[in-house]
This record gives C-alpha cells, sequence and structure tokens, in this order.
C-alpha cells in the first residue's frame, strides 16, 4: 500500500484527521479503498495505535479482508474492524449485566428462526394462536420497528390505543421478558443495548470513547438511527470521525436504514465535517456508468452527482428479452459460454444478480445442465439445517443454560422419550419457583413421569452440566467432539445410511469449529457461536473458486465482477412493487438497479422474461418489461434478439425417411444485413447476406478496400461496431 495509489481528492480524505470526514461518492470510486488507506495510513504513521481505531463495516467478509490488507501491510494483528453487530456483541458480552443483572456474558444471539420459536411461545401464552392478523412475520416486523426507532416496551404500551395495538404491545413485552430470563437478545439488541448502556453510563461512554480514539464507517448510507446515534455517541466527543457512503446505494429500508443520516445527519451532527466528494470511477465503463445514473436520477430524494469513468465508453448494455424464465436462464448460460469462448474469460468474472432468492432456481437448473459451476452466495444456509442447529443447540445450553429455546429444541432429540407433557410439567415448576427450565430438570426424581423418563432426564441435565463446567478446560475442538459422542448423535446419523447427508453435515460442522480455533487461538465455544450468529450472506462466499456467482443484488452490494448479468427486469418483481405502494419503495428499487449495474466493470445484462413461473413453479404468470428499462439511456443499450429455433434431422421409419425435431435451442441471432463489423485480420466491413442461425451462422461481409469473404460466425470473431 502507498498513498501514490490514490487520487487528489482520496488522499484528502485520507489525510484528513482533524475533522469529522463525510465522503459522499457514487459507485466505486474507491470509498472503501480510501476507508482501507485511512487505517493503514493513522497506524502506520503512528497517528494512532491499531486498538485505538474502530472501523465498521456491513459485512464479517468485508471486515476480515479490510483487517488482513492492513495487517499484512503494517505488520500487526489487532485491527479493530467488525461489523455494527459484531462490535455491539463485544461491547455486551463484557457489560450486559449493568443493564439487568439477570443477563450475564454467556447470552444466546437469536437469529430469525430462535426469534420466531419464541414468538410463537409468546403467542400461545397470549391465547393469539389464532389470529391470522397477528401472524409470526408481522410481530416481528413490529418488534424490528419499535427497536430501530429506540422505543421502550412503556412507551409502546402507552401509544397503544386500538385492540391490535395493544396486543402488539403485550407481545413486545412479553417477548422482552422471554429474552431476558433465557438470557438472550436479538439482531436489534445488538445495537440497542449498548446504545442504552452508554446513554446510562457516563462513564461507561467516555471510557470507550477514550479507548476508540478514531471511527471510519463504510456503506454509511445503510446505517439506521441507532447504529447512528451509537456512532455519534462514541465519536461526538473527540469528533474523529470518517464516514463513506453513497446515498443511489441505500437499499436497506425495508430494515430501517435511514438515507437522511448520509443526505443531512452526518453534517448536522457532526458541522465541522469536511464533506469531500469522488467523482472519477475506476470500476465501470462509461456506458454502464450513463446507463444506472439514467435510471437512479428518476429518484427526487438524492443528491446529484454524476460519474466520470476512468475506463473507456466501453460496450453497449446488453438488452436480452425472452419468451419465459427459462429462456432468460438459457440466454444467461448461453452469453456465458460465449464469452468464454471467444475470450477465455475465467468463470469468476461472472455474477448473476437477481431480486428475489426464488429466482435463483430455474438459473441453478440450467447451469447445471449446461454444465456451468456456480455457486448460490447466501440462500439456505449451512448453518441453518436442522441437523446443524440441533448441534448448536447443544452447544448453546452448554453456554448458556437459561436458553429455553435451545433446551427445547434438544430435549428430546436423539429421542429421550421425554414428551410435551412432561416438558409443560417442568415449565410449571420453574415457573413456580422462579428458576429457569433447565434448573427445573433437576428435580424430575420429585416428580411423577413415566417410563424411564427420570433417568433420561437426570442423565440429559448432569451430562449438560458437565460441559458447562467444561468449557473453561476444554478447546471448542475437543469439546464438540466429545459431546457428539456423549449424547450420541455422530452414531444417529452414522448408522442410518438415508441420514448420510446429514453425517456428513456435522463432520463439516467439526471441520468449521477446528477451522475457527486455529484463526483464533485461545477463543471460547461461546465466540464460536457467536460468529455464526452473526454470520451475514456474503460470508460464505469464496471468489477465488472458478465458478459463476449467483446472488440476490443485496448480497452484491460492494462487490465488482467484470461480467454482471440482471435477471428479471419485469414490472412487479424488479421494481418489487405494487401500484399503490409509496414512492419512496419505487425510490429503493431504483437504487437497487443502481447497485446491481454498477457492480459491473467491462459488460452489463439485462434480461427480462414475458412469462414466468411464479408461486414455487405452481402458476405461469405474464409480465410486461420493467420501467426501469424505459428509463434508462436508450444510447447505452444494444437490444440483443434471443429466439427459439427447432433442429430437425432425418430420421427413418418403416424404410421412409422424414423430419422430426430432435430438439429445440434457443440461440442468439447477433448479426444482421447491414451490420458493420470488424475482423482481425480483414479490418472494417459491411455484412451483405447471411444465411444460418447461432453456431452455425455465415455471413458474407465486404470489407473496406472491396475484398469479399464468406466466413462462420463460429470461427471469425467478429465484432460488432456500434
Ligand atoms: P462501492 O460504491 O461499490 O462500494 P467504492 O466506492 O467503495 O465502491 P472501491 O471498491 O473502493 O469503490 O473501488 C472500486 C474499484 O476501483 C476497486 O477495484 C479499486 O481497487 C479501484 N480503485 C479505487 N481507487 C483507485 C485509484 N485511485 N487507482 C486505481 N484504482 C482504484
Ligand atoms: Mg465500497
Amino acid at each position: 500500500m502507498n498513498l501514490g495509489d490514490l487520487n487528489a481528492q482520496q488522499l484528502k480524505a485520507v489525510k484528513t484527521v482533524k475533522h469529522p470526514v463525510l465522503v459522499f461518492a457514487g459507485a466505486g470510486t474507491g470509498k472503501t479503498r480510501v476507508l482501507t488507506y485511512k487505517i493503514w495510513h493513522l497506524i502506520k504513521d503512528k497517528i494512532y495505535s491499531p486498538n485505538e481505531i474502530l472501523a465498521l463495516t456491513f459485512t464479517n467478509k468485508a471486515a476480515s479482508e479490510m483487517k488482513e490488507r492492513i495487517q499484512e501491510s503494517v505488520n500487526c494483528d489487532n485491527v479493530n474492524v467488525g461489523t455494527f453487530h459484531s462490535i455491539g456483541a463485544r461491547i455486551l458480552r463484557k457489560h450486559i449485566s449493568y443493564l439487568d443483572d439477570r443477563y450475564n456474558s454467556s447470552f444466546t444471539i437469536y437469529d430469525v428462526s430462535d426469534q420466531k420459536a419464541l414468538l410463537k411461545e409468546v403467542r400461545e401464552e397470549l391465547n393469539i394462536t389464532e389470529s391470522k392478523e397477528l401472524n409470526i412475520n408481522f410481530l416481528r416486523s413490529q418488534l424490528d420497528k419499535f427497536k430501530n426507532a429506540s422505543m421502550s416496551v412503556e412507551e409502546v404500551e402507552s401509544k397503544a390505543n386500538s385492540f391490535e395495538d395493544k396486543k402488539i404491545a403485550e407481545v413486545y413485552k412479553r417477548y422482552s421478558e422471554l429474552l431476558l430470563s433465557n438470557n438472550a437478545v436479538d439482531f436489534n439488541d445488538l445495537i440497542g443495548m449498548p446504545l442504552k448502556l452508554f446513554k446510562h453510563s457516563n462513564a461507561l461512554l467516555k471510557k470507550y470513547q477514550q479507548l476508540w480514539k478514531y471511527i471510519l464507517v463504510d456503506e454509511f448510507q445503510d446505517t439506521n438511527s441507532p447504529q447512528f446515534e451509537l456512532i455519534s455517541l462514541l465519536g461526538g466527543k473527540h469528533q474523529n470521525i470518517t464516514v463513506v457512503g453513497d446515498d443511489d446505494q441505500s437499499i436497506y429500508g425495508w430494515r430501517g436504514a435511514n438515507i437522511d443520516n448520509i443526505l443531512t445527519n452526518f453534517k448536522d451532527t457532526f458541522p465541522k465535517a469536511v464533506e469531500i466528494k469522488l467523482e472519477k470511477n475506476y470500476r465501470s465503463t462509461q456506458r454502464i456508468l450513463d446507463g444506472a445514473w439514467s435510471v437512479v436520477k428518476n429518484n427526487i430524494n438524492r443528491a446529484e452527482k454524476k460519474l466520470v469513468a476512468t475506463k473507456d465508453l466501453g460496450e453497449k448494455i446488453s438488452l436480452i428479452s425472452t419468451g419465459s424464465d427459462e429462456d432468460e436462464a438459457n440466454a444467461i448460460c448461453d452469453s456465458i459460454k460465449k464469452e468464454i469462448k471467444i475470450n477465455k474469460t475465467p468463470f469468476n468474472d461472472f455474477a448473476i444478480l437477481y431480486r428475489t432468492n426464488a429466482q435463483s432456481r430455474i438459473i441453478e437448473q440450467t447451469m447445471i445442465r449446461e454444465g456451468l459451476p456456480y455457486r448460490i452466495v447466501g440462500g439456505t444456509k449451512f448453518y441453518d439445517r436442522k441437523e446443524v442447529k440441533d448441534v448448536l443447540a447443544y452447544l448453546t445450553l452448554v453456554c448458556n443454560p437459561n436458553d429455553n429455546i435451545a433446551l427445547k429444541r434438544i430435549i428430546n432429540f436423539p429421542v429421550r422419550g421425554i414428551g410435551e407433557k412432561s416438558i409443560t410439567i417442568f415449565n410449571d415448576l420453574a415457573s413456580e419457583k422462579g428458576i429457569s427450565l433447565f434448573e427445573s430438570l433437576k428435580s424430575c426424581r420429585d416428580i411423577k413421569l413415566r417410563g424411564k423418563q427420570q433417568d433420561s432426564i437426570e442423565q440429559f441435565y448432569l451430562s449438560i452440566n458437565k460441559f458447562h463446567d467444561l468449557l473453561e478446560t476444554l478447546d471448542c475442538k475437543e469439546l464438540i467432539r466429545v459431546l457428539l459422542e456423549e449424547f450420541n448423535i455422530e452414531n444417529y446419523y452414522k448408522n442410518n445410511p438415508a441420514e448420510q447427508d446429514r453425517y456428513n453435515n456435522i463432520q463439516e460442522l467439526k471441520s468449521s469449529v477446528d477451522h475457527f480455533s486455529e484463526k483464533n487461538p485461545g477463543a471460547y465455544l461461546r465466540d464460536f457461536l457467536q460468529e455464526i450468529a452473526l454470520y451475514t450472506d456474503l460470508d460464505g462466499y469464496d471468489n477465488s473458486k472458478s465458478h459463476v456467482a449467483l446472488m440476490t443484488i443485496h448480497t452484491a452490494k460492494g462487490l465488482e465482477f467484470p461480467t454482471v448479468f440482471v435477471s428479471g427486469l419485469e414490472q412487479g418483481l424488479f421494481p418489487l412493487i405494487r401500484d399503490d405502494d409509496p414512492s419512496d419503495q419505487l425510490e429503493e428499487e431504483r437504487r437497487l438497479f443502481y447497485v446491481a449495474v454498477t457492480r459491473a466493470m467491462e459488460r452489463v445484462y439485462l434480461l427480462n422474461a414475458q412469462q414466468r413461473r411464479t408461486f414455487g413453479g405452481l402458476k405461469r404468470s405474464s409480465f410486461r418489461q420493467s420501467d426501469f428499462l424505459n428509463e434508462i439511456d436508450k444510447d447505452v443499450i444494444k437490444v440483443k434478439p434471443y429466439k427459439t429455433v427447432r433442429i430437425k434431422r432425418f430420421v427413418r421409419s418403416g424404410g421412409k425417411k422424414t423430419f422430426q425435431i430432435s430438439r429445440t435451442v434457443t440461440q442468439f441471432d447477433d448479426f444482421k444485413k447491414g451490420d458493420q463489423v470488424q475482423h482481425n485480420l480483414f479490418g472494417v466491413g459491411t455484412i451483405l447476406v447471411l444465411s444460418g442461425t447461432g453456431e452455425n451462422q455465415k455471413v458474407g461481409v465486404e470489407f473496406d478496400g472491396g475484398l469479399r469473404k464468406k466466413l462462420i460466425v463460429k470461427y471469425a470473431r467478429l465484432k460488432k461496431i456500434d
């Protein structure tokens, strides 16, 4: 790393240390690069030591890449980069009991499925199981809303007027009580609770203000209000803070991100802020930038900025309209194959982006059929699988015996003959005595239970306790192995031929613990569990491998690829809105479009299908083209015709020769009469005649100077001149 790698504006952003800095700039202008170089500069030039700097990124993957790069360059191992959630968890591990002494540092971080399980319990307790309106997803979104607005239970209660609002307030109250008694927190708490801590304890706030003397935030446009408040508190005193972001890339409004943080709030809170604009884009060609800008410029709530490419004009953006989603997938695969053939492009140069996860299935099937290696980034996660979650629940319970959700998940797995009835008995006993469900198991000898339940519960209780005591002495690697054996989990799968997949996944989980232990010597089991709980969709992505990457646009934020396909440009899918949705939702969809297109360095393909299977493939629906395709600047677009061709061959039947359609293939028909083309040897020419289609297409070209040639498209490597 070298400061000479930066342009003048980037350098100014790196070297401005005495004032708050807002780097406000479009995609690919080097914002992340500025942040990385700034941390490096602060450490290398001894302005701050690594542990005095706090850098916040959007994903763990971005954090570890940034960390590694800096550490390699300044030769140290304690650069402090993480996500808001991981830093929040770190603060809570140290101080959570200050908020309530029933919490302790072994708290569990509940993911979405744990949260849903807890909400299910709450609904049952409050007898609202029958209500369709108050379904679990709706309740979750309400809790998110309260927590994003830092609203306490009391505040929500006092504002609830309607019957429904009162019920929701009740749910919030009971949910919070259960989190506390389970010694668990949810995702929002990882930001909200540290915030509460700092608001309640000035001494603690001061301590952290003194500890983190310089704060940096990447992807600032996607911070929500509690996150902004947190950094305002931490950086408010010393004002040593640099944030970088792009309002046009704010795509997490649905999760509470507040675009005003970058548009106005930062400057209001840090009035001495120096605002630096970066206008040179180093990633994409000018046509790609113009295409992305021509759509996002239709947003009203944005700050105007236009990017200038350091690269040349580049190729036009290809637009491929197909009849069906199958053809859309075919067109993507054909285009990839063609590029690989012509340019010898490696697979990991390509990314296929979509608005919704459901779109990946058909693309995946086609990639398999065409023999193209691919990786889905995100989607169903390894750690969400049943057998993996079961083992994780064991590990969680060992760390945090108060966690009832974990306990209930595994109390009867592998089967111990413990039914719902017995669990209810223990639940009642626990509430009566004011102890945890797990502690209540200790009294199993005093309770009348059927069959061998007393023995098995006692055994279970003693074993979990034993592992709890071993936490300090056994390292994670050993602990998981002994635990799998003690509870007979590995053998349970091993001895069942139908469960080999699950058995293999348990092996995979073991290697992931090993990998974690090696990377974090001396780390506790709870640190491993925390890492998993905070896993983001992007974290499993290994771009060094030779695979085409498939992911949602949200996941692709911050990444770059030479060639990007954006699929499903249909009204109602992308933009994913209904006609009566408010305009700010459409604006967020436009920003998503801008993010998708600006991931590309050289080439963009926009695709849409007239018909698509929806509802898990059960229904075929017709779609009209996305309005974004009307908004995009026509000068940067090249429409690529894609059509279905039937290949016929002779067959003999009963001594007669007949035609039969052997295969239906879809293929590009790239050239037409009159097209200007470039040939490596013969120079520029015009197409006079065409015959055949796709790979077998032949063209007759008259080159400048009058030379006429008949060429096979497949071999001629003709380039169309736009
Ligand atoms: P995004 O908005 O997508 O997050 P960004 O603004 O963070 O993008 P970077 O990812 O930092 O941009 O940079 C985009 C690309 O441009 C990277 O490949 C980076 O290495 C390159 N780049 C940035 N600045 C320079 C520079 N001064 N010289 C050469 N390459 C640069
Ligand atoms: Mg970036």
